[in-house]
């Protein structure tokens, strides 16, 4: 019998069409897992839906269908306010469970109280913030599975041994009808990572670095799987850093081996909420093929930077002293988790920021936790405040995209800013003469207390 040795994408994809062997080029029908989609494309892969399997049709399986109002939430916006209402219609008539509304009431109405402020909490019990993190948080990531979203950085979930990557309206109405995919079988690209980050450098270092080496269209329809002692160095929360980059670099997806914390981190998710809880994960064949294969010692990384106007445009932070910067931001599924508010708190600590620094948690889950986490009797969310970073418990994508005019820390006219998000196109934040500067939450951290692009190395022991 022949024995055909797979990439992990290419497991995963023969596995959901059927399959006992798939190469790269081959375009296969795969069945979905899960389909997410959020306020921004919802109520357009709802339209598209409706238009092709009729206004009374019901979606293929409720409990696949993942719908997390996260991107313009806390604007006065109407058009915006009304995707929400438009996704609670949805939901409601195909009494879909996995919903994360933004109110408790499902027959209400959503719309923002300008008049209370951007920082004081303004949603229900349900809300949870950005889709890429509520994804894992709420058990809907397993690995070995298919996940579609209406959003790029949906690659996020290949942390977890998952194929995830992005798709259009037309092809998630498609799945909404269907549950099923025409997907091209992408060629793999190996980065093997070997050694453990020094002080100071963080899974952002990498993920900028790594773009930097292969540029912005590096890995166009390409996967980026992930190997080497280095990765099982990693926390998931690292691994979804450089996995939700994938797409940054023009990739598919980015794929993680399936190791002891990626089924502790599951097992844990998807029983505290009741999910699937069966999945089969795809291990590592010893011999896979790959269009690129490269090897990168973590402890040889220093802190980076990726320049406007793309992720791929890359320099070291300590080459960089001489930018003066506006703003810091330290927010999205990138850069929002817990983890990194803790590290950029580690770095502001006691000090006080030179520039209007503003911090968005990715989810309601962060703002319980930076609460709740005691450093010398101090909240972590005190001593974020204490330093003068402007914290808003209004988790959600904010201003990652810039968004309407009124979303908190949306560059509304031209300035530098230094960012822990994961893009940074021209006008990505708001104005289009804008310069972001993308870089680890350690490196925004000492930016921001400096006003300067700074190497957060002078700042950690
Ligand atoms: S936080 Fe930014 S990158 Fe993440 S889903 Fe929202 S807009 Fe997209």
């Amino acid at each position: 019998m022949i024995r055909f040795l797979m990439t992990l994408t290419e497991k995963v994809l023969a596995r959901a069409s059927g399959k006992t062997h798939v190469q790269p080029g081959d375009n296969v029908w795969v069945n979905v897992d899960t389909l997410m989609t959020h306020d921004v494309c919802g109520p357009g892969t709802i339209g598209v839906f409706k238009r092709e399997f009729g206004k009374d049709a019901k979606v293929w399986d409720r409990q696949k269908v993942v719908i997390i109002p996260d991107h313009y939430i806390f604007t006065a916006d109407s058009m915006s306010n009304r995707n929400v209402d438009i996704l609670r219609d949805f939901v409601r008539e195909q009494g879909l469970p996995y919903f994360y509304d933004v109110i408790d009431d499902p027959n209400g109405h959503w719309s923002f109280d300008a008049g209370k402020g951007q920082l004081a909490r303004q949603y229900g019990s349900r809300y949870t913030g950005v889709c890429h993190t509520t994804l894992p948080w709420k058990g809907h990531t397993r690995p070995g599975e298919i996940l579609f979203g209406t959003d790029s950085h949906t690659c996020m979930a290949g942390a977890f041994n998952q194929f995830a990557t992005g798709i259009g309206n037309t092809d998630a109405g498609f799945i909404l009808g269907t549950g099923k995919l025409l997907i091209k079988v992408p060629e793999t690209m190996r980065f093997f990572l070997e050694g453990a980050l020094p002080a100071g450098v963080m899974a952002k270092d990498v993920i900028l670095h790594v773009i930097g080496e292969i540029g912005f269209d590096g890995a166009t329809y390409k996967a980026m799987q992930w190997e080497g002692p280095g990765v099982y160095t990693m926390s998931m929360d690292d691994r979804m850093t450089i996995a939700n980059m994938a797409i940054e670099a023009g990739g598919k997806n980015g794929i993680f081996p399936c190791d002891q914390k990626t089924l502790d981190y599951v097992r844990e998710r998807v029983e505290e909420n009741g999910t699937k809880q069966d999945f089969e994960p795809v291990d590592l064949d010893r011999d896979q093929s790959f269009s690129y294969d490269k090897v990168f010692d973590l402890s040889k990384l220093e802190p980076t930077v990726a320049c406007h106007p793309d992720p791929g445009n890359r320099k070291l932070a300590k080459e960089m002293g001489n930018i003066s910067l506006d703003r810091a931001y330290i927010g999205s599924c990138t850069g929002g988790k817990t983890s990194d508010f803790l590290a950029f708190a580690e770095v502001v600590r006691g000090k006080t920021v030179k520039i209007d620094t503003f911090g968005v948690p990715a989810t309601t889950k962060v703002v319980r936790e930076l609460k709740e986490t005691l450093w010398s009797g101090q909240s972590v969310w005190q001593i974020l405040e204490s330093a003068g970073v402007r914290l808003t418990e209004n988790a959600s994508c904010a201003a990652c995209l810039g968004g309407p005019v009124d979303t908190f820390g949306r560059l509304n006219k031209p300035m530098k800013c230094i960012s822990a998000t994961n893009r940074n196109f021209p006008g990505r934040m708001g104005n289009k003469e804008s310069e972001v500067f993308l870089a680890s939450p350690y490196t925004v951290a000492a930016s921001a207390l400096t006003g300067k692009i700074t190497d957060p190395r002078e700042f950690i022991s």
